[in-house]
């Protein structure tokens, strides 16, 4: 097949997934609104190779799905990235989260799993499929790992197998999309240690599968009028909590099974390309940030104030560095011993912290800049009325005509102070992993021996010890270093957070 259009992809989603929406079960995707918004958003990813085809196709497939086999093609899928967030008001869609993860299934499995990602990987490409990806495990008590949880199946497990499956129980926590997937790709969330081996599993499935059942949230949901909700009312993203009771998975869909060495691994192949996904995604939102405060900024007639212009050179300032980097995460990419090539991890993860350590002082600057205006303004129905209008256009008016400065505040009301603000901070500061995940990322990719040595010289230590000179037990090489039961004994208790 290739590629799809939008129109196909709808269709495919019309089968017997169990959802549950409200209390309710969902019998078809298409009828029900809230779904249905999030599907028309993960369209974009199809609707793309329509119109922009020498952007979004690829020998003959997804461009989305091109592994990466230079640094052009990592700069090529980061144009494709900020393209479709740019239709998509700066959101993430299925095809990005989908290609990260058979990315990392590819750089890393063995034997018999290797071929079968390579398999399932081919079918994603003939089929052009969107693909959810379930990582993040429920976790339970975050200080324990799997094994030691009261309740076994706080992280997903497999509790039984045979010749031609094996059969998992479990949770994973808010999956994006899922309801809008044709597939769903299991991952695990952190290193494992031996006794953890029946944690260490990694497969894909159909959302329809028997035993699996959706729970979608409801946050930002409903219908709402495009006055005063100009974002919210036309883009959605949605999760759920994906419950496996006792789900059966076909063998040729699993990628690892108990490998228990190969969960932290394939844990970090993954975060690495989803939050260079991740830089590239937040970008046009970045931008409408930045937009938005400078238009705020001349309604309100501010612009040339001191404060204001130091506000929004912070702003600025946040913007470009993390253009920066995610374009120096490219420059600095490096192969793999496979051949796919990789963004620089500590550049990414910089990138990925700065946006979100950023995030809350930007948000701030919006709703500092904007006024009391964000939650006092009239409701669509007033704006609408013919005799209440001129009432609203008189009062409202600031150094621009009062229909412009509401509709601008209600931009950045959504984006900030209504639900859905509240959902970008939640997503801003933990999708795609904390900050703190984050920092351990920079830490094991950051190699400080020659920094070290440059100091030791400065201090005069070089004649009194030759051995830490020559860096011999100081230099730290990433991942080359990562700390694992057998060395240290037990896992440290931040270990947790690689996603
Ligand atoms: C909108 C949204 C969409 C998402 N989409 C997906 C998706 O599609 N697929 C998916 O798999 N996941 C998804 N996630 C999950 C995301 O990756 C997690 O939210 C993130 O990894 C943090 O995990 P958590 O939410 O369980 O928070 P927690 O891990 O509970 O973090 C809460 C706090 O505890 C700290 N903490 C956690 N563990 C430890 C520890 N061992 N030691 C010390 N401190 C600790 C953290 O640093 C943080 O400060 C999504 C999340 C959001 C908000």
């Amino acid at each position: 097949m290739g590629v799809r259009t939008a129109e196909q992809y709808r269709k495919g989603l019309i089968d017997d997934r169990t959802i549950v929406y409200r209390g309710r079960r969902v019998i078809d995707v298409e009828q029900e609104p809230d779904i249905r918004s999030a599907t028309d958003r993960c369209a974009l990813c199809f609707s793309i190779a329509a119109d922009r085809p020498a952007l979004a196709i690829r020998d003959g497939y997804s461009a989305f799905y091109h592994l990466p086999r230079s640094r052009e093609d990592l700069i090529a899928r980061s144009e494709l990235l900020q393209e479709i967030s740019r239709r998509g008001a700066g959101a993430i869609v299925l095809k990005e989260v989908g290609s990260d993860a058979l990315f990392a299934l590819l750089r890393t499995c063995e034997g018999e799993g290797l071929d079968r990602i390579r398999a399932f990987y081919q079918r994603c490409l003939d089929d052009d499929l969107a693909l959810a990806v379930a990582q993040t495990d429920v976790k339970g008590n975050r200080s324990l790992t799997p094994s030691q949880q009261a309740d076994p199946d706080l992280y997903l497990r497999i509790v039984a197998s045979d010749a031609d499956s094996i059969t998992v129980r479990g949770a994973k926590a808010q999956t994006t999309y899922s309801p809008n997937a044709d597939e769903i790709v299991v991952l695990p969330t952190r290193a494992m240690g031996r006794d953890d081996a029946d944690y260490a599993v990694s497969f894909a499935i159909p959302p329809a599968t028997p035993g699996l059942t959706l729970y979608v949230s409801p946050y930002s949901a409903g219908q709402r009028n495009e006055f005063e909700f100009p974002l919210s009312s036309r883009h959605r993203m949605l999760e759920s909590l994906t419950v496996f009771d006792d789900v059966r998975i076909p063998r040729e869909r699993v990628f690892m099974e108990r490998q228990w060495e190969m969960a932290g691994p394939l844990t970090l192949a993954f975060v690495d390309f989803h939050r260079h996904t991740a830089i590239n995604y937040k970008l046009p939102f970045l931008d409408l940030m930045l937009g938005a405060a400078n238009l705020v900024a001349d309604a309100n007639g501010i612009s040339h104030a001191g404060h204001v212009r130091d506000k929004l050179a912070r702003m600025v300032a946040w913007t470009e560095t993390v253009r920066g980097l995610a374009e120096l995460s490219n420059i600095r990419a490096l192969p793999d011993d496979r051949g796919v090539w990789r963004p620089d991890p500590l550049v990414v993860n910089l990138a990925k912290y700065t946006f979100a350590h950023g995030y809350p002082e930007a948000a701030a600057t919006l709703v500092d800049l904007a006024g009391g205006l964000l939650v006092t303004g009239p409701g669509a129905e007033d704006w609408a009325d013919p005799s209440i209008r001129p009432v609203l256009e008189k009062y409202y008016a600031g150094a621009v005509p009062g229909e412009r400065r509401l509709r601008i505040a209600n931009l950045v009301a959504d984006l900030t102070v209504r639900d859905y603000g509240g959902y970008q901070t939640s997503l801003n500061s933990h999708a795609e992993g904390s900050l703190e995940a984050e920092k351990m990322q920079m830490i094991r990719s950051f190699d400080p021996g020659s920094a070290m040595r440059y100091a030791e010289e400065l201090a005069g230590l070089v004649a009194v010890d030759r051995t830490v000179a020559d860096g011999v037990g100081h230099g730290r090489s990433g991942e080359e270093d990562w700390p694992s039961v057998d060395r240290l004994g037990c896992l440290p208790l931040d270990w947790s957070e690689d996603r």
